[in-house]
Parts: C-alpha cells; sequence; structure tokens
C-alpha cells in the first residue's frame, strides 16, 4: 500500500482534525503518500484533493470542526455518483480511503468498496456516541463536557429563582449525551429515547423531589425522546404541577463545536493510527474503535446496522444519585 485518502463526512465532530493527523502522520510514518479529500464524498467527486504531509496537519489537534470541511452528498445515494467517485480514486492513484464520520458516511464507504472493490476504514466521527461497535466516537467526550458545562451555569439560575428547567440536548436517536450530561451535572430526571417511563413517571418524579425539599430542579432531556418535544413538556409539567415555574433551554449548536477535550485527542490519535495500521494489514469495510479501552475492528456494514445497547448500569447509577 503506497498511496491513501482521508476524508470527512457528515455531521462535523471535536477531534475530527486530530483523526486526520493522525491518519497522516501514521501513512507518512510507513512511507506512504497521502491525499486530503475536501468536503467529504462531495470534493471526491468533484476531485478536491490535496497532498498532504506531517506539517499541512501541523497545528490542528486543538481546534474543533474538520480543516477537510464536511459535506452532504447526494450524488453517493446513487450507483453512478459512487462510479464516478471509485473512478476519481483510481485516476488520482489513492488505493484506499479512510473515512471518518458517522453511520451514513459509512453506508456509502460500505457500497462503494461492495460495487468497486475499493479499500475502505471507518473511524466513527459524532458527538451522538450512537456507533455500534465502539464504546465512544470522537466528539462525544468534548460535547457532554461543553453541555456539562453549560447546565452548571443554568442550575446557578435554576437554584436562585425555584426554577424547573428543561434541557435539551444533542443525540439524534441515541440518550448517550443526556444520560452522561444528566449524571454528571447532577440532573433530577434524564429523558432518553431508549427508554421512555411517560409524563406520570416524571410527574411523580419531581413531585418526589419537591417533597424532599427540593426547591429547584433540571431534567435532561433528549432531542430523540418520544415524549412530544421540550416546550410541550414544559407546559404540560407547569400546568399539572403547583409553584414551581418551568424554563425551556435548548443547547443547539454548540455542542458540536469547541476545542476538543484531551480524551477526545487520544481517541482520535489512537483511532487514526489503528485505521492506517487496519489498511496495512489487508482489512477492508471495517470500523476502528475502541471496546474495553482495547483497538477493535467491527465489518462496518454491522456498525452501520447495529443499534448501540443504553448502559443500563449507568441509567440505575442516575436513578439513585438524583434522589
Ligand atoms: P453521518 O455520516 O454523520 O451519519 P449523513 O447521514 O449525512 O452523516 O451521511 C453523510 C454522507 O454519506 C451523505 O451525504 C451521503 O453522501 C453519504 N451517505 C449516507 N447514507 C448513504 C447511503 N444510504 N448510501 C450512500 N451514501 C450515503
Amino acid at each position: 500500500l503506497k498511496h491513501i485518502g482521508v476524508l470527512t463526512s457528515g455531521g462535523d465532530a471535536p477531534g475530527m482534525n486530530a483523526a486526520v493527523r493522525a491518519v497522516v502522520r501514521c501513512a507518512i510514518y510507513h512511507g506512504m503518500e497521502v491525499t486530503g479529500i475536501h468536503e467529504g464524498y462531495t470534493g471526491l467527486l468533484e476531485g478536491k484533493l490535496e497532498s498532504l504531509n506531517s506539517r499541512s496537519v501541523a497545528n490542528i489537534i486543538n481546534q474543533g470542526g474538520t480543516f477537510l470541511k464536511s459535506a452532504r452528498c447526494r450524488e453517493f445515494y446513487e450507483p453512478e455518483g459512487r462510479a464516478r467517485a471509485a473512478a476519481q480514486l483510481e485516476e488520482s492513484g489513492i488505493q484506499a480511503l479512510v473515512v471518518i464520520g458517522g453511520d451514513g458516511s459509512f453506508t456509502g464507504a460500505v457500497l462503494l468498496a461492495r460495487e468497486h472493490r475499493v479499500s475502505v476504514v471507518g473511524i466513527p466521527g459524532t458527538i451522538d456516541n450512537d456507533i455500534y461497535g465502539t464504546d465512544f466516537t470522537i466528539g462525544f467526550d468534548t460535547a457532554i463536557n461543553t453541555v456539562q458545562d453549560a447546565v452548571d451555569k443554568i442550575r446557578d439560575t435554576a437554584t436562585s429563582h425555584n426554577r424547573l428547567f428543561f434541557i435539551e440536548v444533542m443525540g439524534r436517536d441515541a440518550g448517550y449525551i443526556a444520560l452522561y450530561t444528566g449524571i454528571g451535572a447532577g440532573s433530577e430526571e434524564i429523558l432518553i429515547p431508549e427508554q421512555s417511563r411517560g409524563m406520570d413517571y416524571l410527574l411523580q418524579s419531581l413531585e418526589r423531589s419537591g417533597r424532599k425539599g427540593k426547591t429547584s430542579s433540571i431534567v435532561i432531556v433528549a432531542e430523540g425522546d418520544k415524549s412530544g418535544g421540550v416546550y410541550e413538556l414544559a407546559k404540560t409539567v407547569e400546568a399539572k404541577m403547583d409553584g414551581y415555574q418551568s424554563r425551556v433551554t435548548v443547547l443547539g449548536h454548540i455542542q458540536r463545536g469547541g476545542r476538543p477535550t484531551c480524551a477526545d485527542r487520544v481517541l482520535a490519535s489512537r483511532l487514526g493510527v489503528a485505521a492506517v495500521d487496519a489498511l496495512r494489514d489487508g482489512s477492508s469495510g471495517v470500523m476502528v474503535g475502541v471496546r474495553n479501552n482495547l483497538i477493535s475492528l467491527t465489518g462496518l456494514e454491522k456498525a452501520c446496522k447495529e443499534r448501540t445497547e443504553i448502559n443500563a448500569e449507568l441509567i440505575r447509577v442516575a436513578d439513585i444519585v438524583s434522589i
């Protein structure tokens, strides 16, 4: 293997830069050529390629986002688009591709590999932590620290005014960001899509908290929660409970940005090196991840199709520490 390409695709996540840096430097360490592909699959189709050396990735480990830029590419959903992508890779002499992204990007990579025998390895980069085959995705740790910071600040107002705050966090269909930050920021309740407990449960829990002397409460709501949306939730609870004024905060895109935490930079560096190692070992169609703190390879197709199970132990801990 002499020449690899690397791209970032789908939603950006803090630590993607550190992953690109590790891929580039590991490839160069082994005497390979590396091409950076700008703007994901779109840039591949448009030939937005740049030869990268060790210095091209200097001073990016500390930056959020992705210097290669990311994109969503409609043509890639069609076989013709993928055929053009394969032709572009061949023309440029790129023998294997590292795709840093989420399950959508991996689905595209699986099809590219299957239809055109292109070697691909995936690196999970998404703040949602919703990818099967890895305990953590790149960006998750940074996002939960950002959320925790924000909730700490909101708590000041909640306690000063005896208010009930509903805070919506990201995570798409997964409740990981909510579950971790609910525990880390000490919320009273956590609403996640994996475990819908219903309105009555929430009301009982808040009433119980009130009886025990809590004068303010914070409820973390995952964006994928199925209770009908955070504003509706706040209205219903306020109508049914006396004495509490409720407020809603939707944290939004601040959760996707910012300087990656050390944990994310280390994870990204490990997975970048692991991806190049996997390609050099002749692997293709796999995702590199970390399980029980060891590098682990999972079939890309499996990584896309299987659902991650939410950790029941974490739910139990959240229930216990919020009484
Ligand atoms: P993420 O990788 O973060 O899940 P998306 O779902 O937006 O983000 O996927 C990123 C890109 O991957 C899409 O814009 C498209 O180019 C490609 N892609 C996603 N799903 C498919 C699919 N089913 N078939 C082919 N390409 C896909």
